[in-house]
């Protein structure tokens, strides 16, 4: 029940419509209970009357008349001002998860799944609207209507009042207490199983095209069915209790309106004549009184679902980004040595081994430096840190003549330009897909000049243009179209410092000396670290470093490393 209490203070955003709504379902309980009390009376009253005999018929029936009018008219209302409450806080509520999850990434966030993301922001959140909206109000609304109830009937006869009133009471205390037993019991599961199938069934349209091809669609298909059979079953336990409710509540209802016509047909109302109507008023009124206690069972029995998505989106709000950035503005210091890395080791959180071990360079400002090295060396790791994306495990890293801890982030990310191994193609237009380089609006003839440079003038035969619609839902583009659209967005960013990570894999030999040029001219007056397994344009680097087992193991010239004997580079060369 605890993990509720955060979702319950974020209630106090819409506190005036809240109590609002319970006014309103209160009227709206109240005034059906009353029409169902009223009619019971009046039904009897008129047939002990019998025609002819001097009966005031107007009032009641305009009381029947206007409580059925009422009723309807505050349920509408209701409903209107308790959802609308309700969506106000689950908008705030997402705004809130949403913007606790981003600064998670990427070291937090790789951990999830990104359907368990999804559903944590959509499905999870959206099953916190019951918590108002079928368990708060509605309690609330039935301790006061039933203390209501019992004032009301009890100008009519007080012991009475009080058996009706206790009876609901006690009720309203013991069906809750059952059912939230009941329902914490597979609440948890069937929260997690539900979770479990959307996201086998996420990854098994994304995989379709390896699942036919290696001919493993069918063990997905039974993994995916047996996932949907266990979820089902939770949802069957869940109807078969809530029907145990309806039925619980429906005896109780039958016993309290036995009881009430028993002890009814001994009270003494004062008045023999009109005895019978009296017990009509108040056996109509037991009988109503049912509409309060209704919703609760399967209200509570939902709780167990509510717990469980309240504990998924807290776990997630809870998480601590890895890297936490300074707050206060700092200009970035472009001193003579852009980069100075000091004993620089990094192991990922999740891993024991070594990324990185013990480097040592020096980056000057505006030098071009390439990084080389086999496969699983360390070299993305070397510019993850570089762009603060994780913290090193032991060294510095200074970015002028400060920490790169003590820049803001806003102030990291306009300063260095990355192209990340794997470009991600937005579904969006094109326009927007190159416009995310840069904070200026770009004009649309500096997009066209990039789009031919890179060679993807291609693209721009489309008539939509700039328009155009790729990714998801549009045109796809191969791997190779994706490294020019990387490459674009580079060439539309301003930042003095570019780090580049394998720009022209996947490319031509001859494209790729056309790219590396383009490289070098836009990066003229810049610091370029660009990681590479090639080695076209080689000797126009300043520096070369040679990444092996997360060890810098060779580092200087194109000319100083070509005259060792042996080494990584030389061995490299040779071969090519
Ligand atoms: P490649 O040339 O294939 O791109 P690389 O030199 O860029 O290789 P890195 O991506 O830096 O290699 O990886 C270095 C080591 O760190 C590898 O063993 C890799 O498995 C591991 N690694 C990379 N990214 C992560 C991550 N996010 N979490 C945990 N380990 C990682
Ligand atoms: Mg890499």
């Amino acid at each position: 029940m605890r993990s509720l209490l955060p979702y319950l203070q974020q209630f106090k955003y819409a506190k005036t419509s809240l109590i609002i709504g319970v006014i309103l379902m209160i009227t709206g309980l109240a005034a059906s209970i009353g029409l169902m009390t009223v009619s019971g009376w009046f039904l009897s009253a008129t047939a002990i009357a019998g025609a002819g005999t001097l009966f005031n018929f107007f009032y009641p029936s305009a009381s029947v008349r206007g409580l059925a009018i009422g009723r309807t008219a505050a349920r509408y209302a209701e409903k209107i001002v308790t959802h609308d409450a309700t969506f106000r806080i689950l908008a705030k509520l997402r705004v809130t998860v949403f913007s606790k999850i981003i600064p998670l990434s990427p070291a937090v966030l790789n951990r999830y799944r990104n359907s368990d993301l999804l559903n944590r922001l959509v499905a999870d959140v959206d099953t916190l609207d019951s918590l108002y909206l079928r368990l708060v109000a509605p309690f609330m609304s039935a301790v006061i209507v039933i203390a209501l109830m019992t004032l009301a009937l009890s100008f009519f006869h007080l012991p009475l009042a009080l058996f009706i009133g206790f009876t609901l009471l006690i009720l309203l205390l013991i069906i809750p207490t059952i059912f939230y037993r009941l329902g914490t019991k597979f609440g948890q599961p069937l929260t997690q199983s539900r979770q479990q199938y959307r996201s086998q069934f996420v990854e098994f349209i994304q995989a379709q095209a390896e699942l036919l091809l290696f001919n493993a669609e069918d063990k997905l298909k039974t993994q995916l069915n047996d996932t949907e059979t266990q979820w089902q079953n939770y949802q069957q336990r869940e109807s078969n209790l809530s029907g145990l409710s309806t039925a619980l509540v429906l005896f109780a209802n039958g016993l309290l309106l036995a009881l009430t016509l028993w002890f009814a047909a001994a009270a003494d109302f004062g008045s023999d004549t009109y005895k019978a109507a009296f017990i009509g008023l108040f056996t109509f009124a037991a009988l109503a009184a049912f509409e309060i206690l209704m919703p609760i069972g399967a209200a509570f029995l939902h709780i167990g679902q509510v717990i469980a998505s309240a504990q998924n989106v807290t776990e997630i709000m809870e998480q601590h980004p890895l890297v936490q950035f300074n707050d206060t503005e700092s200009a970035v210091d472009f001193s003579k040595i852009l980069f100075d890395i000091q004993n620089l080791s990094f192991h990922y959180p999740e891993r024991q081994d070594m990324a990185l071990n013990q480097l040592n360079v020096q980056i000057p400002a505006q030098s071009k430096v390439a990084i080389l090295g086999k496969t699983g060396s360390g070299k993305s790791t070397l510019l993850q840190l570089l762009v603060r994306n994780y913290n090193p495990t032991q060294g510095t890293i200074q970015l002028g003549n400060k920490p790169i801890s003590a820049y803001t982030e806003t102030a990291l990310r306009e300063h260095i330009g990355f192209l990340t191994q794997r470009v991600h193609v937005f579904s969006d237009s094109l326009r927007q897909n190159l416009q995310i380089a840069n904070k200026t609006t770009l004009s649309d003839e500096r997009m066209i000049n990039v789009l031919n440079a890179v060679g993807l003038n291609k693209l721009l035969a489309d008539e939509k243009g700039l328009d155009q619609w790729l990714g998801d839902g549009g045109r796809p583009l191969s791997g190779g179209e994706q490294r020019r659209l990387g490459l674009a967005r580079i060439l539309l960013n301003d930042a003095p410092i570019l780090l580049l990570d394998e720009p022209t894999e996947g490319l031509d030999r001859e494209t790729e000396r056309q790219v590396l040029q383009l490289i070098l001219q836009h990066a003229e007056n810049k610091t370029l670290i660009m990681v590479t397994h090639r080695l076209t344009a080689i000797e126009q680097f300043d520096q070369i470093l040679v990444v092996d087992h997360a060890e810098l193991v060779e580092q200087g010239e194109f000319t100083q490393l070509i005259q060792k004997e042996t080494g990584y580079f030389k061995e490299l060369y040779g071969r090519i």
